[in-house]
């Protein structure tokens, strides 16, 4: 995970270390290296642009010249900004799934990982929080999809919504939340259909299962190594049925990170979590400051 940009980034900061006294024009020669090793991580422009520039603003201060170690202050603004461009106002970690059954509608584009995440998640729920969590696969279209959850969750333990053949998202969507309150669920996780790209019909399905179900968290899952397509496609679920949270997945395969480092603050939403393999253990919570200790190694 991130290691091409964190490998360009810590060339640039050991020079600015180990030169003791440094002038505004090293400062911004050093900008400008992080600049193009931000766009070289397929960091979405505009990001790059912002970051930079507030970064430029705090570390040409006479503060951070005159200091005893300016390069290390530079590369502490860097760090603080890294941890702001990930984690936004802060708001919006964690999941809110305290009144029972709370409904998490996942969504996402096909391929990107959102049935294998969807049981990463129930499996999380149950043996972190002790919460009984009941899965149903809305996938109508592809009876495969739905197979393979109920697999997933019997190798997690988490129980499925039986699959009655002919039924529509809405209606399976509405079962769920029957089973899930006569049964005594805390969680019910519906992961919806997915298309190979956004389209209408896809939208409307979801927000249609949306009006239905009235989800606590409605989750997108995007895979990481799409970079800035994730983060259009974020943006794209967001303002159609409006999304509480991302997971991030394949972070695993993901050297540059770039979608990671823009989802934020291209679509205001969080990233909740990320998917590091294809276990259903391979699953981590988003810690913008961690994440941040990780580029700057
Ligand atoms: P869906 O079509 O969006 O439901 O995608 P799937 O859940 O079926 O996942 C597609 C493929 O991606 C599967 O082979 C998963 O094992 C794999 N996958 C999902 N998440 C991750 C991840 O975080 N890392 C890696 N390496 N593979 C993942």
């Amino acid at each position: 995970m991130f290691e091409s940009l964190s490998e360009r980034l810590s060339g640039v900061f050991d020079k600015l270390t180990k030169q003791g006294a440094l002038t505004e024009a090293d400062v911004s020669t050093a900008l400008r290296e992080v600049r193009v090793a931000l766009l070289d991580a397929d960091v979405a422009l505009p990001v790059a642009r912002g970051f930079i520039d507030r970064v430029r603003e705090k570390a040409t201060g006479a503060a951070v010249v005159k200091s005893v170690t300016p390069g290390q202050m530079v590369v502490k603004i860097v760090h603080d900004e890294l941890i702001a461009t990930l984690a936004g106002d802060g708001q919006g970690q964690g999941l809110k799934v305290d009144s029972p059954p709370a409904p998490v509608l996942m969504v996402g584009l096909q391929g990107s990982g959102k049935t294998t995440t969807t049981a990463k998640l129930a499996k999380r729920l149950k043996e972190r929080d002790g919460k009984r969590v009941l899965m149903a696969s809305l996938d109508t279209r592809r009876p495969a999809a739905m197979e393979q959850l109920a697999v997933l969750g019997r190798q997690c333990g988490v129980d499925t919504l039986p699959i009655v053949p002919g039924q529509d998202a809405v209606a399976i969507a509405k079962r769920a939340r029957q089973q899930a309150m006569l049964g005594g669920y805390d969680v019910v996780m519906l992961d919806t259909a997915g298309r190979m790209h956004v389209d209408d019909e896809l939208m409307a399905e979801v927000a249609a299962v949306r009006d239905a179900t009235q989800p606590h968290e409605t989750l997108l899952v995007v895979d990481s190594l799409t970079g800035q397509d994730a983060v259009n496609v974020a943006q794209n679920f967001n303002e159609r049925v409006g999304v509480s949270g991302v997971v991030l997945t394949r972070m695993d395969g993901d050297g540059r990170g770039g979608a990671a480092l823009s989802m934020r603050a291209v679509t205001g939403r969080p990233i909740k979590f990320v998917g590091t393999g294809e276990k259903l253990d391979g699953l981590e919570e988003f810690h913008p400051e961690r994440v941040a200790g990780r580029i700057l190694g």
